[in-house]
């Protein structure tokens, strides 16, 4: 067949997109080409793989290469994608042995992802240094942290894992001290996993407070949890050096009131500096990049060259608030963007729907939302004029077990009441609550109506009023003033 479906990448994206577009097209092949050897795993998993959580590394995959293959989805693995010529519609692919070869395509998705930066650091350099964004990544900080007579190789029970470096890394003596540089939701997971396998954790975040996007009040509740159980929390405090010869023996912190760096001695450090998408086999083409030099997308995933889409922590795409393209790499935007562009490549033009930034994190027993626009500075770029209002309210009805305080933190357009952004934290089932106000914002709905929606209330799930609506209340007294 000359006109075949070609996906780059078979995690979230690329196989949502191969296996819905196997379903709505029947006749037409598909091939997915993976440069590693893992496909359809869980990152989002590999915190819990790694507090111990999880039992098995296999627990976190979701689709084997035989189901893949039983799908009907041509899945060649360890094959890397190097270039694409638009005009002749075909990729280079390269194979383990720099063996290359070409693949024609009547339409082709870029379902690259996203790598791990390391900023100034060689993490790969140094023993005891690692990045997690992979799960050959993953296992190898589990086989690290583990005393080497009291490591469990039947926990990377997968055969595409690396297991040289995982008994490399077995081999090494248990650590005692980390460093996890950097505070986002990747280091608050880890800074938790760590504290569980028993280490002492430092995490080190560059400015005033944790989990920057989600706002102050989330990020300073989420350090008060991590410093109960143990975890020492620096901030303001950026780590300018990782120090080591063969293995890391210190960091070096910034931020100090004399501006001296303090050296920090720690065994393990855990690089979550941030990540960029995967775009060099574009090189070349001219195709648009957008913010965070992902690949601009439209609608429905078509990037600016012909049959070209691109999903997933590659791609930009439509922010919900400013209607402007945006870069939030997350789960559920790989998944469903992948999955319709699986049906519009069948025949069905399928929107990929827009973003939120909606996102949820854990700190032992303190969960933390957020979703839309919070940052004041953020809002006033995008034409808003931001008003906010937190409040802190009982999860559930004041007598009854179990009731926590949840603060909850709405931003509002001013002119108009519409809500921007909103974030809580607590820990009383406080995550899954900002899903309320992401329907809200899909719905472009203003403060007044999430005053008036009509959620469930009964003692053991909410108050009367459930903390959103406390929280509008409030904030639709100040827009109103
Ligand atoms: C530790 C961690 C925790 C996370 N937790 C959450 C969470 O709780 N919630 C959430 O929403 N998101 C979370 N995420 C983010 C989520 O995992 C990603 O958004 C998601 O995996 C993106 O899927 P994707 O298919 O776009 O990219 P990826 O999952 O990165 O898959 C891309 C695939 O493409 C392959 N590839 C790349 N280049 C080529 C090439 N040139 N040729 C062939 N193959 C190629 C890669 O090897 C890879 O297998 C987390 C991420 C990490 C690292």
């Amino acid at each position: 067949m000359s006109d075949p479906f070609v996906v780059v990448g078979a995690d979230a994206a690329g196989l949502s997109a191969a296996s819905k577009f196997r379903r709505e097209a029947p006749d037409r092949e598909v091939v997915v080409f993976e440069k590693g050897r893992w496909i359809s795993y869980a990152y989002c998993g590999m915190p819990y793989f790694i507090a111990g959580y999880v039992d098995r590394m296999s627990d976190l995959l979701s689709l084997s290469p035989s189901e893949v293959d039983e799908r009907g989805i041509d899945l060649r693995r360890e094959r890397e994608v190097v270039a694409v010529d638009p005009d002749a519609k075909r990729v280079t692919v390269e194979g383990p042995d720099g063996d290359r070869s070409e693949q024609a395509y009547g339409d082709l998705l870029v379902a690259t992802g996203a790598r791990a930066t390391t900023g100034p650091f060689d993490v790969r350099g140094l023993d005891g240094a690692f990045t997690l964004h992979n799960m050959d990544a993953a296992a190898a900080i589990d086989a690290y942290v583990a005393e080497p007579d009291a490591y469990d190789p039947d926990r990377a029970d997968v055969s595409a894992v690396d297991r040289e470096r995982v008994e490399r890394n077995a081999t090494m003596p248990a650590p005692e001290t980390v460093a996890v540089v950097g505070g986002g939701y990747v280091g608050v997971e880890v800074a938790e996993a760590l504290t569980e396998r028993g280490l002492d954790v430092h995490v080190f975040h560059r400015s005033g407070h944790l989990l920057s996007p989600f706002g102050e009040t989330v990020g300073n509740r989420v350090e008060a949890a991590l410093e109960a159980e143990g975890v020492t929390v620096h901030t303001d405090a950026p780590v300018e050096a990782l120090v080591g010869d063969d293995r890391i023996e210190a960091v070096e912190v910034g931020g100090g009131s004399d501006g001296d760096a303090e050296t920090v001695p720690v065994d393990m450090a855990v690089v979550g500096v941030g990540i960029r998408p995967n775009t060099d086999l574009l090189e070349g083409t001219g195709v648009d990049l957008g913010p965070g030099d992902a690949i601009r997308v439209d609608d429905r995933g078509r990037t600016s060259l012909p049959d070209v889409y691109a999903a997933g922590d590659c791609a930009t795409a439509r922010h919900a608030v400013t209607g402007e393209p945006d870069w939030l790499p997350l789960g559920l935007t790989a998944n469903r963007a992948g999955r319709a562009i699986g049906a519009t490549v069948a025949g069905d033009p399928t929107p990929v729907g827009d973003i939120a930034g909606t996102a949820a994190v854990k700190a032992f027993d303190a969960e933390a939302a957020r979703v839309g626009i919070l940052d004041p500075e953020e809002a006033e770029a995008a034409g808003f004029d931001p008003v906010s209002e937190t409040v802190t309210a009982g999860s559930r009805s004041g007598y009854y077990p179990g009731a926590a305080e949840t603060d909850v933190t709405l931003v509002a357009d001013r002119d108009t009441g519409r809500l921007l952004g909103g974030s809580i934290v607590g820990t009383d089932r406080a995550a899954v609550r900002i899903d309320t106000l992401a329907t809200a914002i899909e719905a472009d709905m203003t403060v007044p109506e999430v005053e008036r929606l009509d959620l469930a209330y009964a003692p053991p799930f909410s108050p009367v009023w459930d903390p959103i609506l406390v929280a509008a209340k409030v904030l639709n007294g100040t827009l109103e003033d």
